[in-house]
């Protein structure tokens, strides 16, 4: 390794190393401190975020770079340090385009949002968020301004979390998802085939709860020397190096969600655990974005942990830790009932089909907010009706409506759309190690998932952000992002539940 590459890697060492720190603080934060230390942590985590942002966005890293970057012209453009130095060198950019007065002023703002918007929520009273979100709307519109015009203003927004991805590309994909799952829906609802769930309610008495998440992670690949699995009020992964993978659920009497909760941030422990080590302390040693992270929590949640070969395998020792609850429901019916389409108010109660329609709703609601065509008065009526249009459900509340996440009082917009880019990647994935692992259901229904771990780490974890999200996706799968896959995914199971006829 050149000097002056050597001197980039030690230089953005420290920064991942802050960064890491952070991390731990913020897990911390959500799952053991006490609730009145919150004051002292945030002032905390905003120092180290000040510090964090100081140093990178520095003329020291921008010397660092022109430095290195004269030593990589002659390296294969896949090397580690050249993709060290393009990927360090397009975060120094964005970096350096956003005075810090404006990062200061946006995360102030949504740490005043947050409480308003809980409460708006509670009384169910979108006129008490409302101003909130204009407020937020504002300073989007001075960051969007930052940066040199895009195609569409929104590109700016989307770009943070799904680096190269464009709103017409997301628009395109969106609206071949949408003209297939909507029929497709409706064609389940109208089949007249009852999936019973009832018993889905439990009552799960919650220490046969953690017995059955143990169980089932550790045939994951949950070590107790890597990982750690912890109760907090909204689930989430967390790591601070990639043998300190740090997940977390939230349990409840009447229903087992918890369990498909740990099985998908699982997926993206897993991912941050399999970068290669090489990578470690440098800006490439994580996920590639959100997108391909969610593609990797909802393959070991949906792909496999809602599939037949899984249930074979794992209903019996569920079955025998909540024996009252199914002793008269036979494996099949189990599976069916974990994958039954009821279409819901609520995004994070849907199912794996209607799941996608929530969030497209969400892509074209921001879409407007952005341009000024649904100013933040209009949005509920816009939201009920697109609930309307996809799901045919009348939105009774504000609190069931557009103001049930917490994204927008973050100032999280752009967001959404990686949750279903995520379901499109995995399905693509899915497609592709299917035909590449022929024994792969036979080896789930043996509890063997080191055949499956062992071909997301070649294949996607080891290069962590190396490639940016399109190229990886192309490189694993051999074409663009295509929402086919996870169309004929889903019509294939749940044609089979429901009898539907083939697809024409
Ligand atoms: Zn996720």
């Amino acid at each position: 390794m050149s000097q002056s590459i050597a001197a980039l890697r030690e230089w953005m060492a420290t920064i991942s190393d802050l960064s890491e720190v952070a991390s731990v603080l913020s897990w911390d934060q959500q799952t053991m401190m006490a609730p009145m230390g919150v004051a002292a942590r945030s002032d905390q985590l905003a120092t180290l975020a000040g510090v964090i942002h100081e140093r990178f966005a520095s003329d020291e890293t921008g010397r660092l770079l022109d430095r290195a970057e004269k030593e990589t012209g002659a390296l294969d453009p896949d090397s580690d340090d050249a993709c060290l130095v393009r990927v360090t060198r397009r975060d120094y950019g964005k970096a350096r385009r956003v005075p810090a007065s404006l990062r200061a002023e946006m995360s102030r703002a949504s740490a005043l949002a947050r409480p308003i918007w809980a409460e708006a929520r509670r009384k169910s009273d979108w006129s008490m968020f409302q101003p909130e979100l204009e407020k937020s709307l504002a300073l989007r519109r001075r960051y969007i301004e930052c940066f040199e015009p895009a195609d569409e203003d929104y590109d700016i927004l989307l770009d943070d979390f799904e680096p190269g991805m464009k709103t017409a590309d997301v628009r395109a994909i969106f609206a071949e998802l949408s003209r297939g799952l909507v029929p497709l829906v409706a064609e389940v609802l109208r089949s007249g085939e009852t999936v019973r769930a009832s018993f889905l309610d439990g009552p799960f008495p919650l220490d046969a709860q953690r017995a059955a998440e143990r169980e089932i992670l550790e045939a994951y690949g949950f070590t107790r020397e890597s990982w750690r699995l912890d109760d907090t009020v909204h689930p989430f992964a967390s790591r601070s190096g990639p043998d300190d993978i740090r997940i977390t659920t939230r349990h409840a009497p009447d229903s087992i969600h918890s369990l498909f909760s740990c099985m998908h941030e699982f997926g993206h422990g897993l991912y941050e655990h399999q970068v290669d080590r090489a990578l470690r302390r440098t800006p490439l040693g994580r996920g590639a974005s959100l997108a391909i992270h969610e593609s990797q929590s909802r393959l070991w949640e949906n792909q496999v942990g809602r599939s037949r070969a899984f249930w074979r395998r794992f209903y019996p020792g569920l079955r025998a830790r909540f024996p009252e609850v199914f002793r008269s429901v036979e494996v099949e019916e189990f599976y069916r009932a974990a994958n039954r389409v009821a279409p819901t108010f609520i995004r994070v109660d849907s199912d794996e089909a209607t799941y996608n329609l929530h969030i497209i709703l969400r892509f074209e609601m921001e879409q407007g907010m952005i341009t000024g065509a649904i100013p933040a008065r209009d949005v509920p009526d816009a939201w009920n009706a697109k609930v309307k249009e996809y799901l045919g459900l009348d939105v009774p509340d504000a609190a069931r409506g557009a103001l049930q996440d917490i994204h927008w009082s973050q100032g999280s917009i752009g967001y959404f759309s990686t949750y279903a880019l995520g379901n499109v990647v995995a399905a693509q994935i899915w497609e592709r190690l299917r035909a590449d692992l022929p024994d792969l259901d036979a080896s789930i229904e043996a509890g063997d998932f080191a055949p499956l771990r062992a071909w997301l780490r070649d294949r996607i974890h080891r290069h962590g952000r190396k490639f940016a999200p399109r190229d990886l996706v192309r490189r694993v799968t051999g074409s663009d992002l295509d929402p086919k896959p996870l169309l004929a995914y889903l019509r294939g199971k749940l044609g089979e539940i429901y009898g539907l006829a083939p697809a024409r």
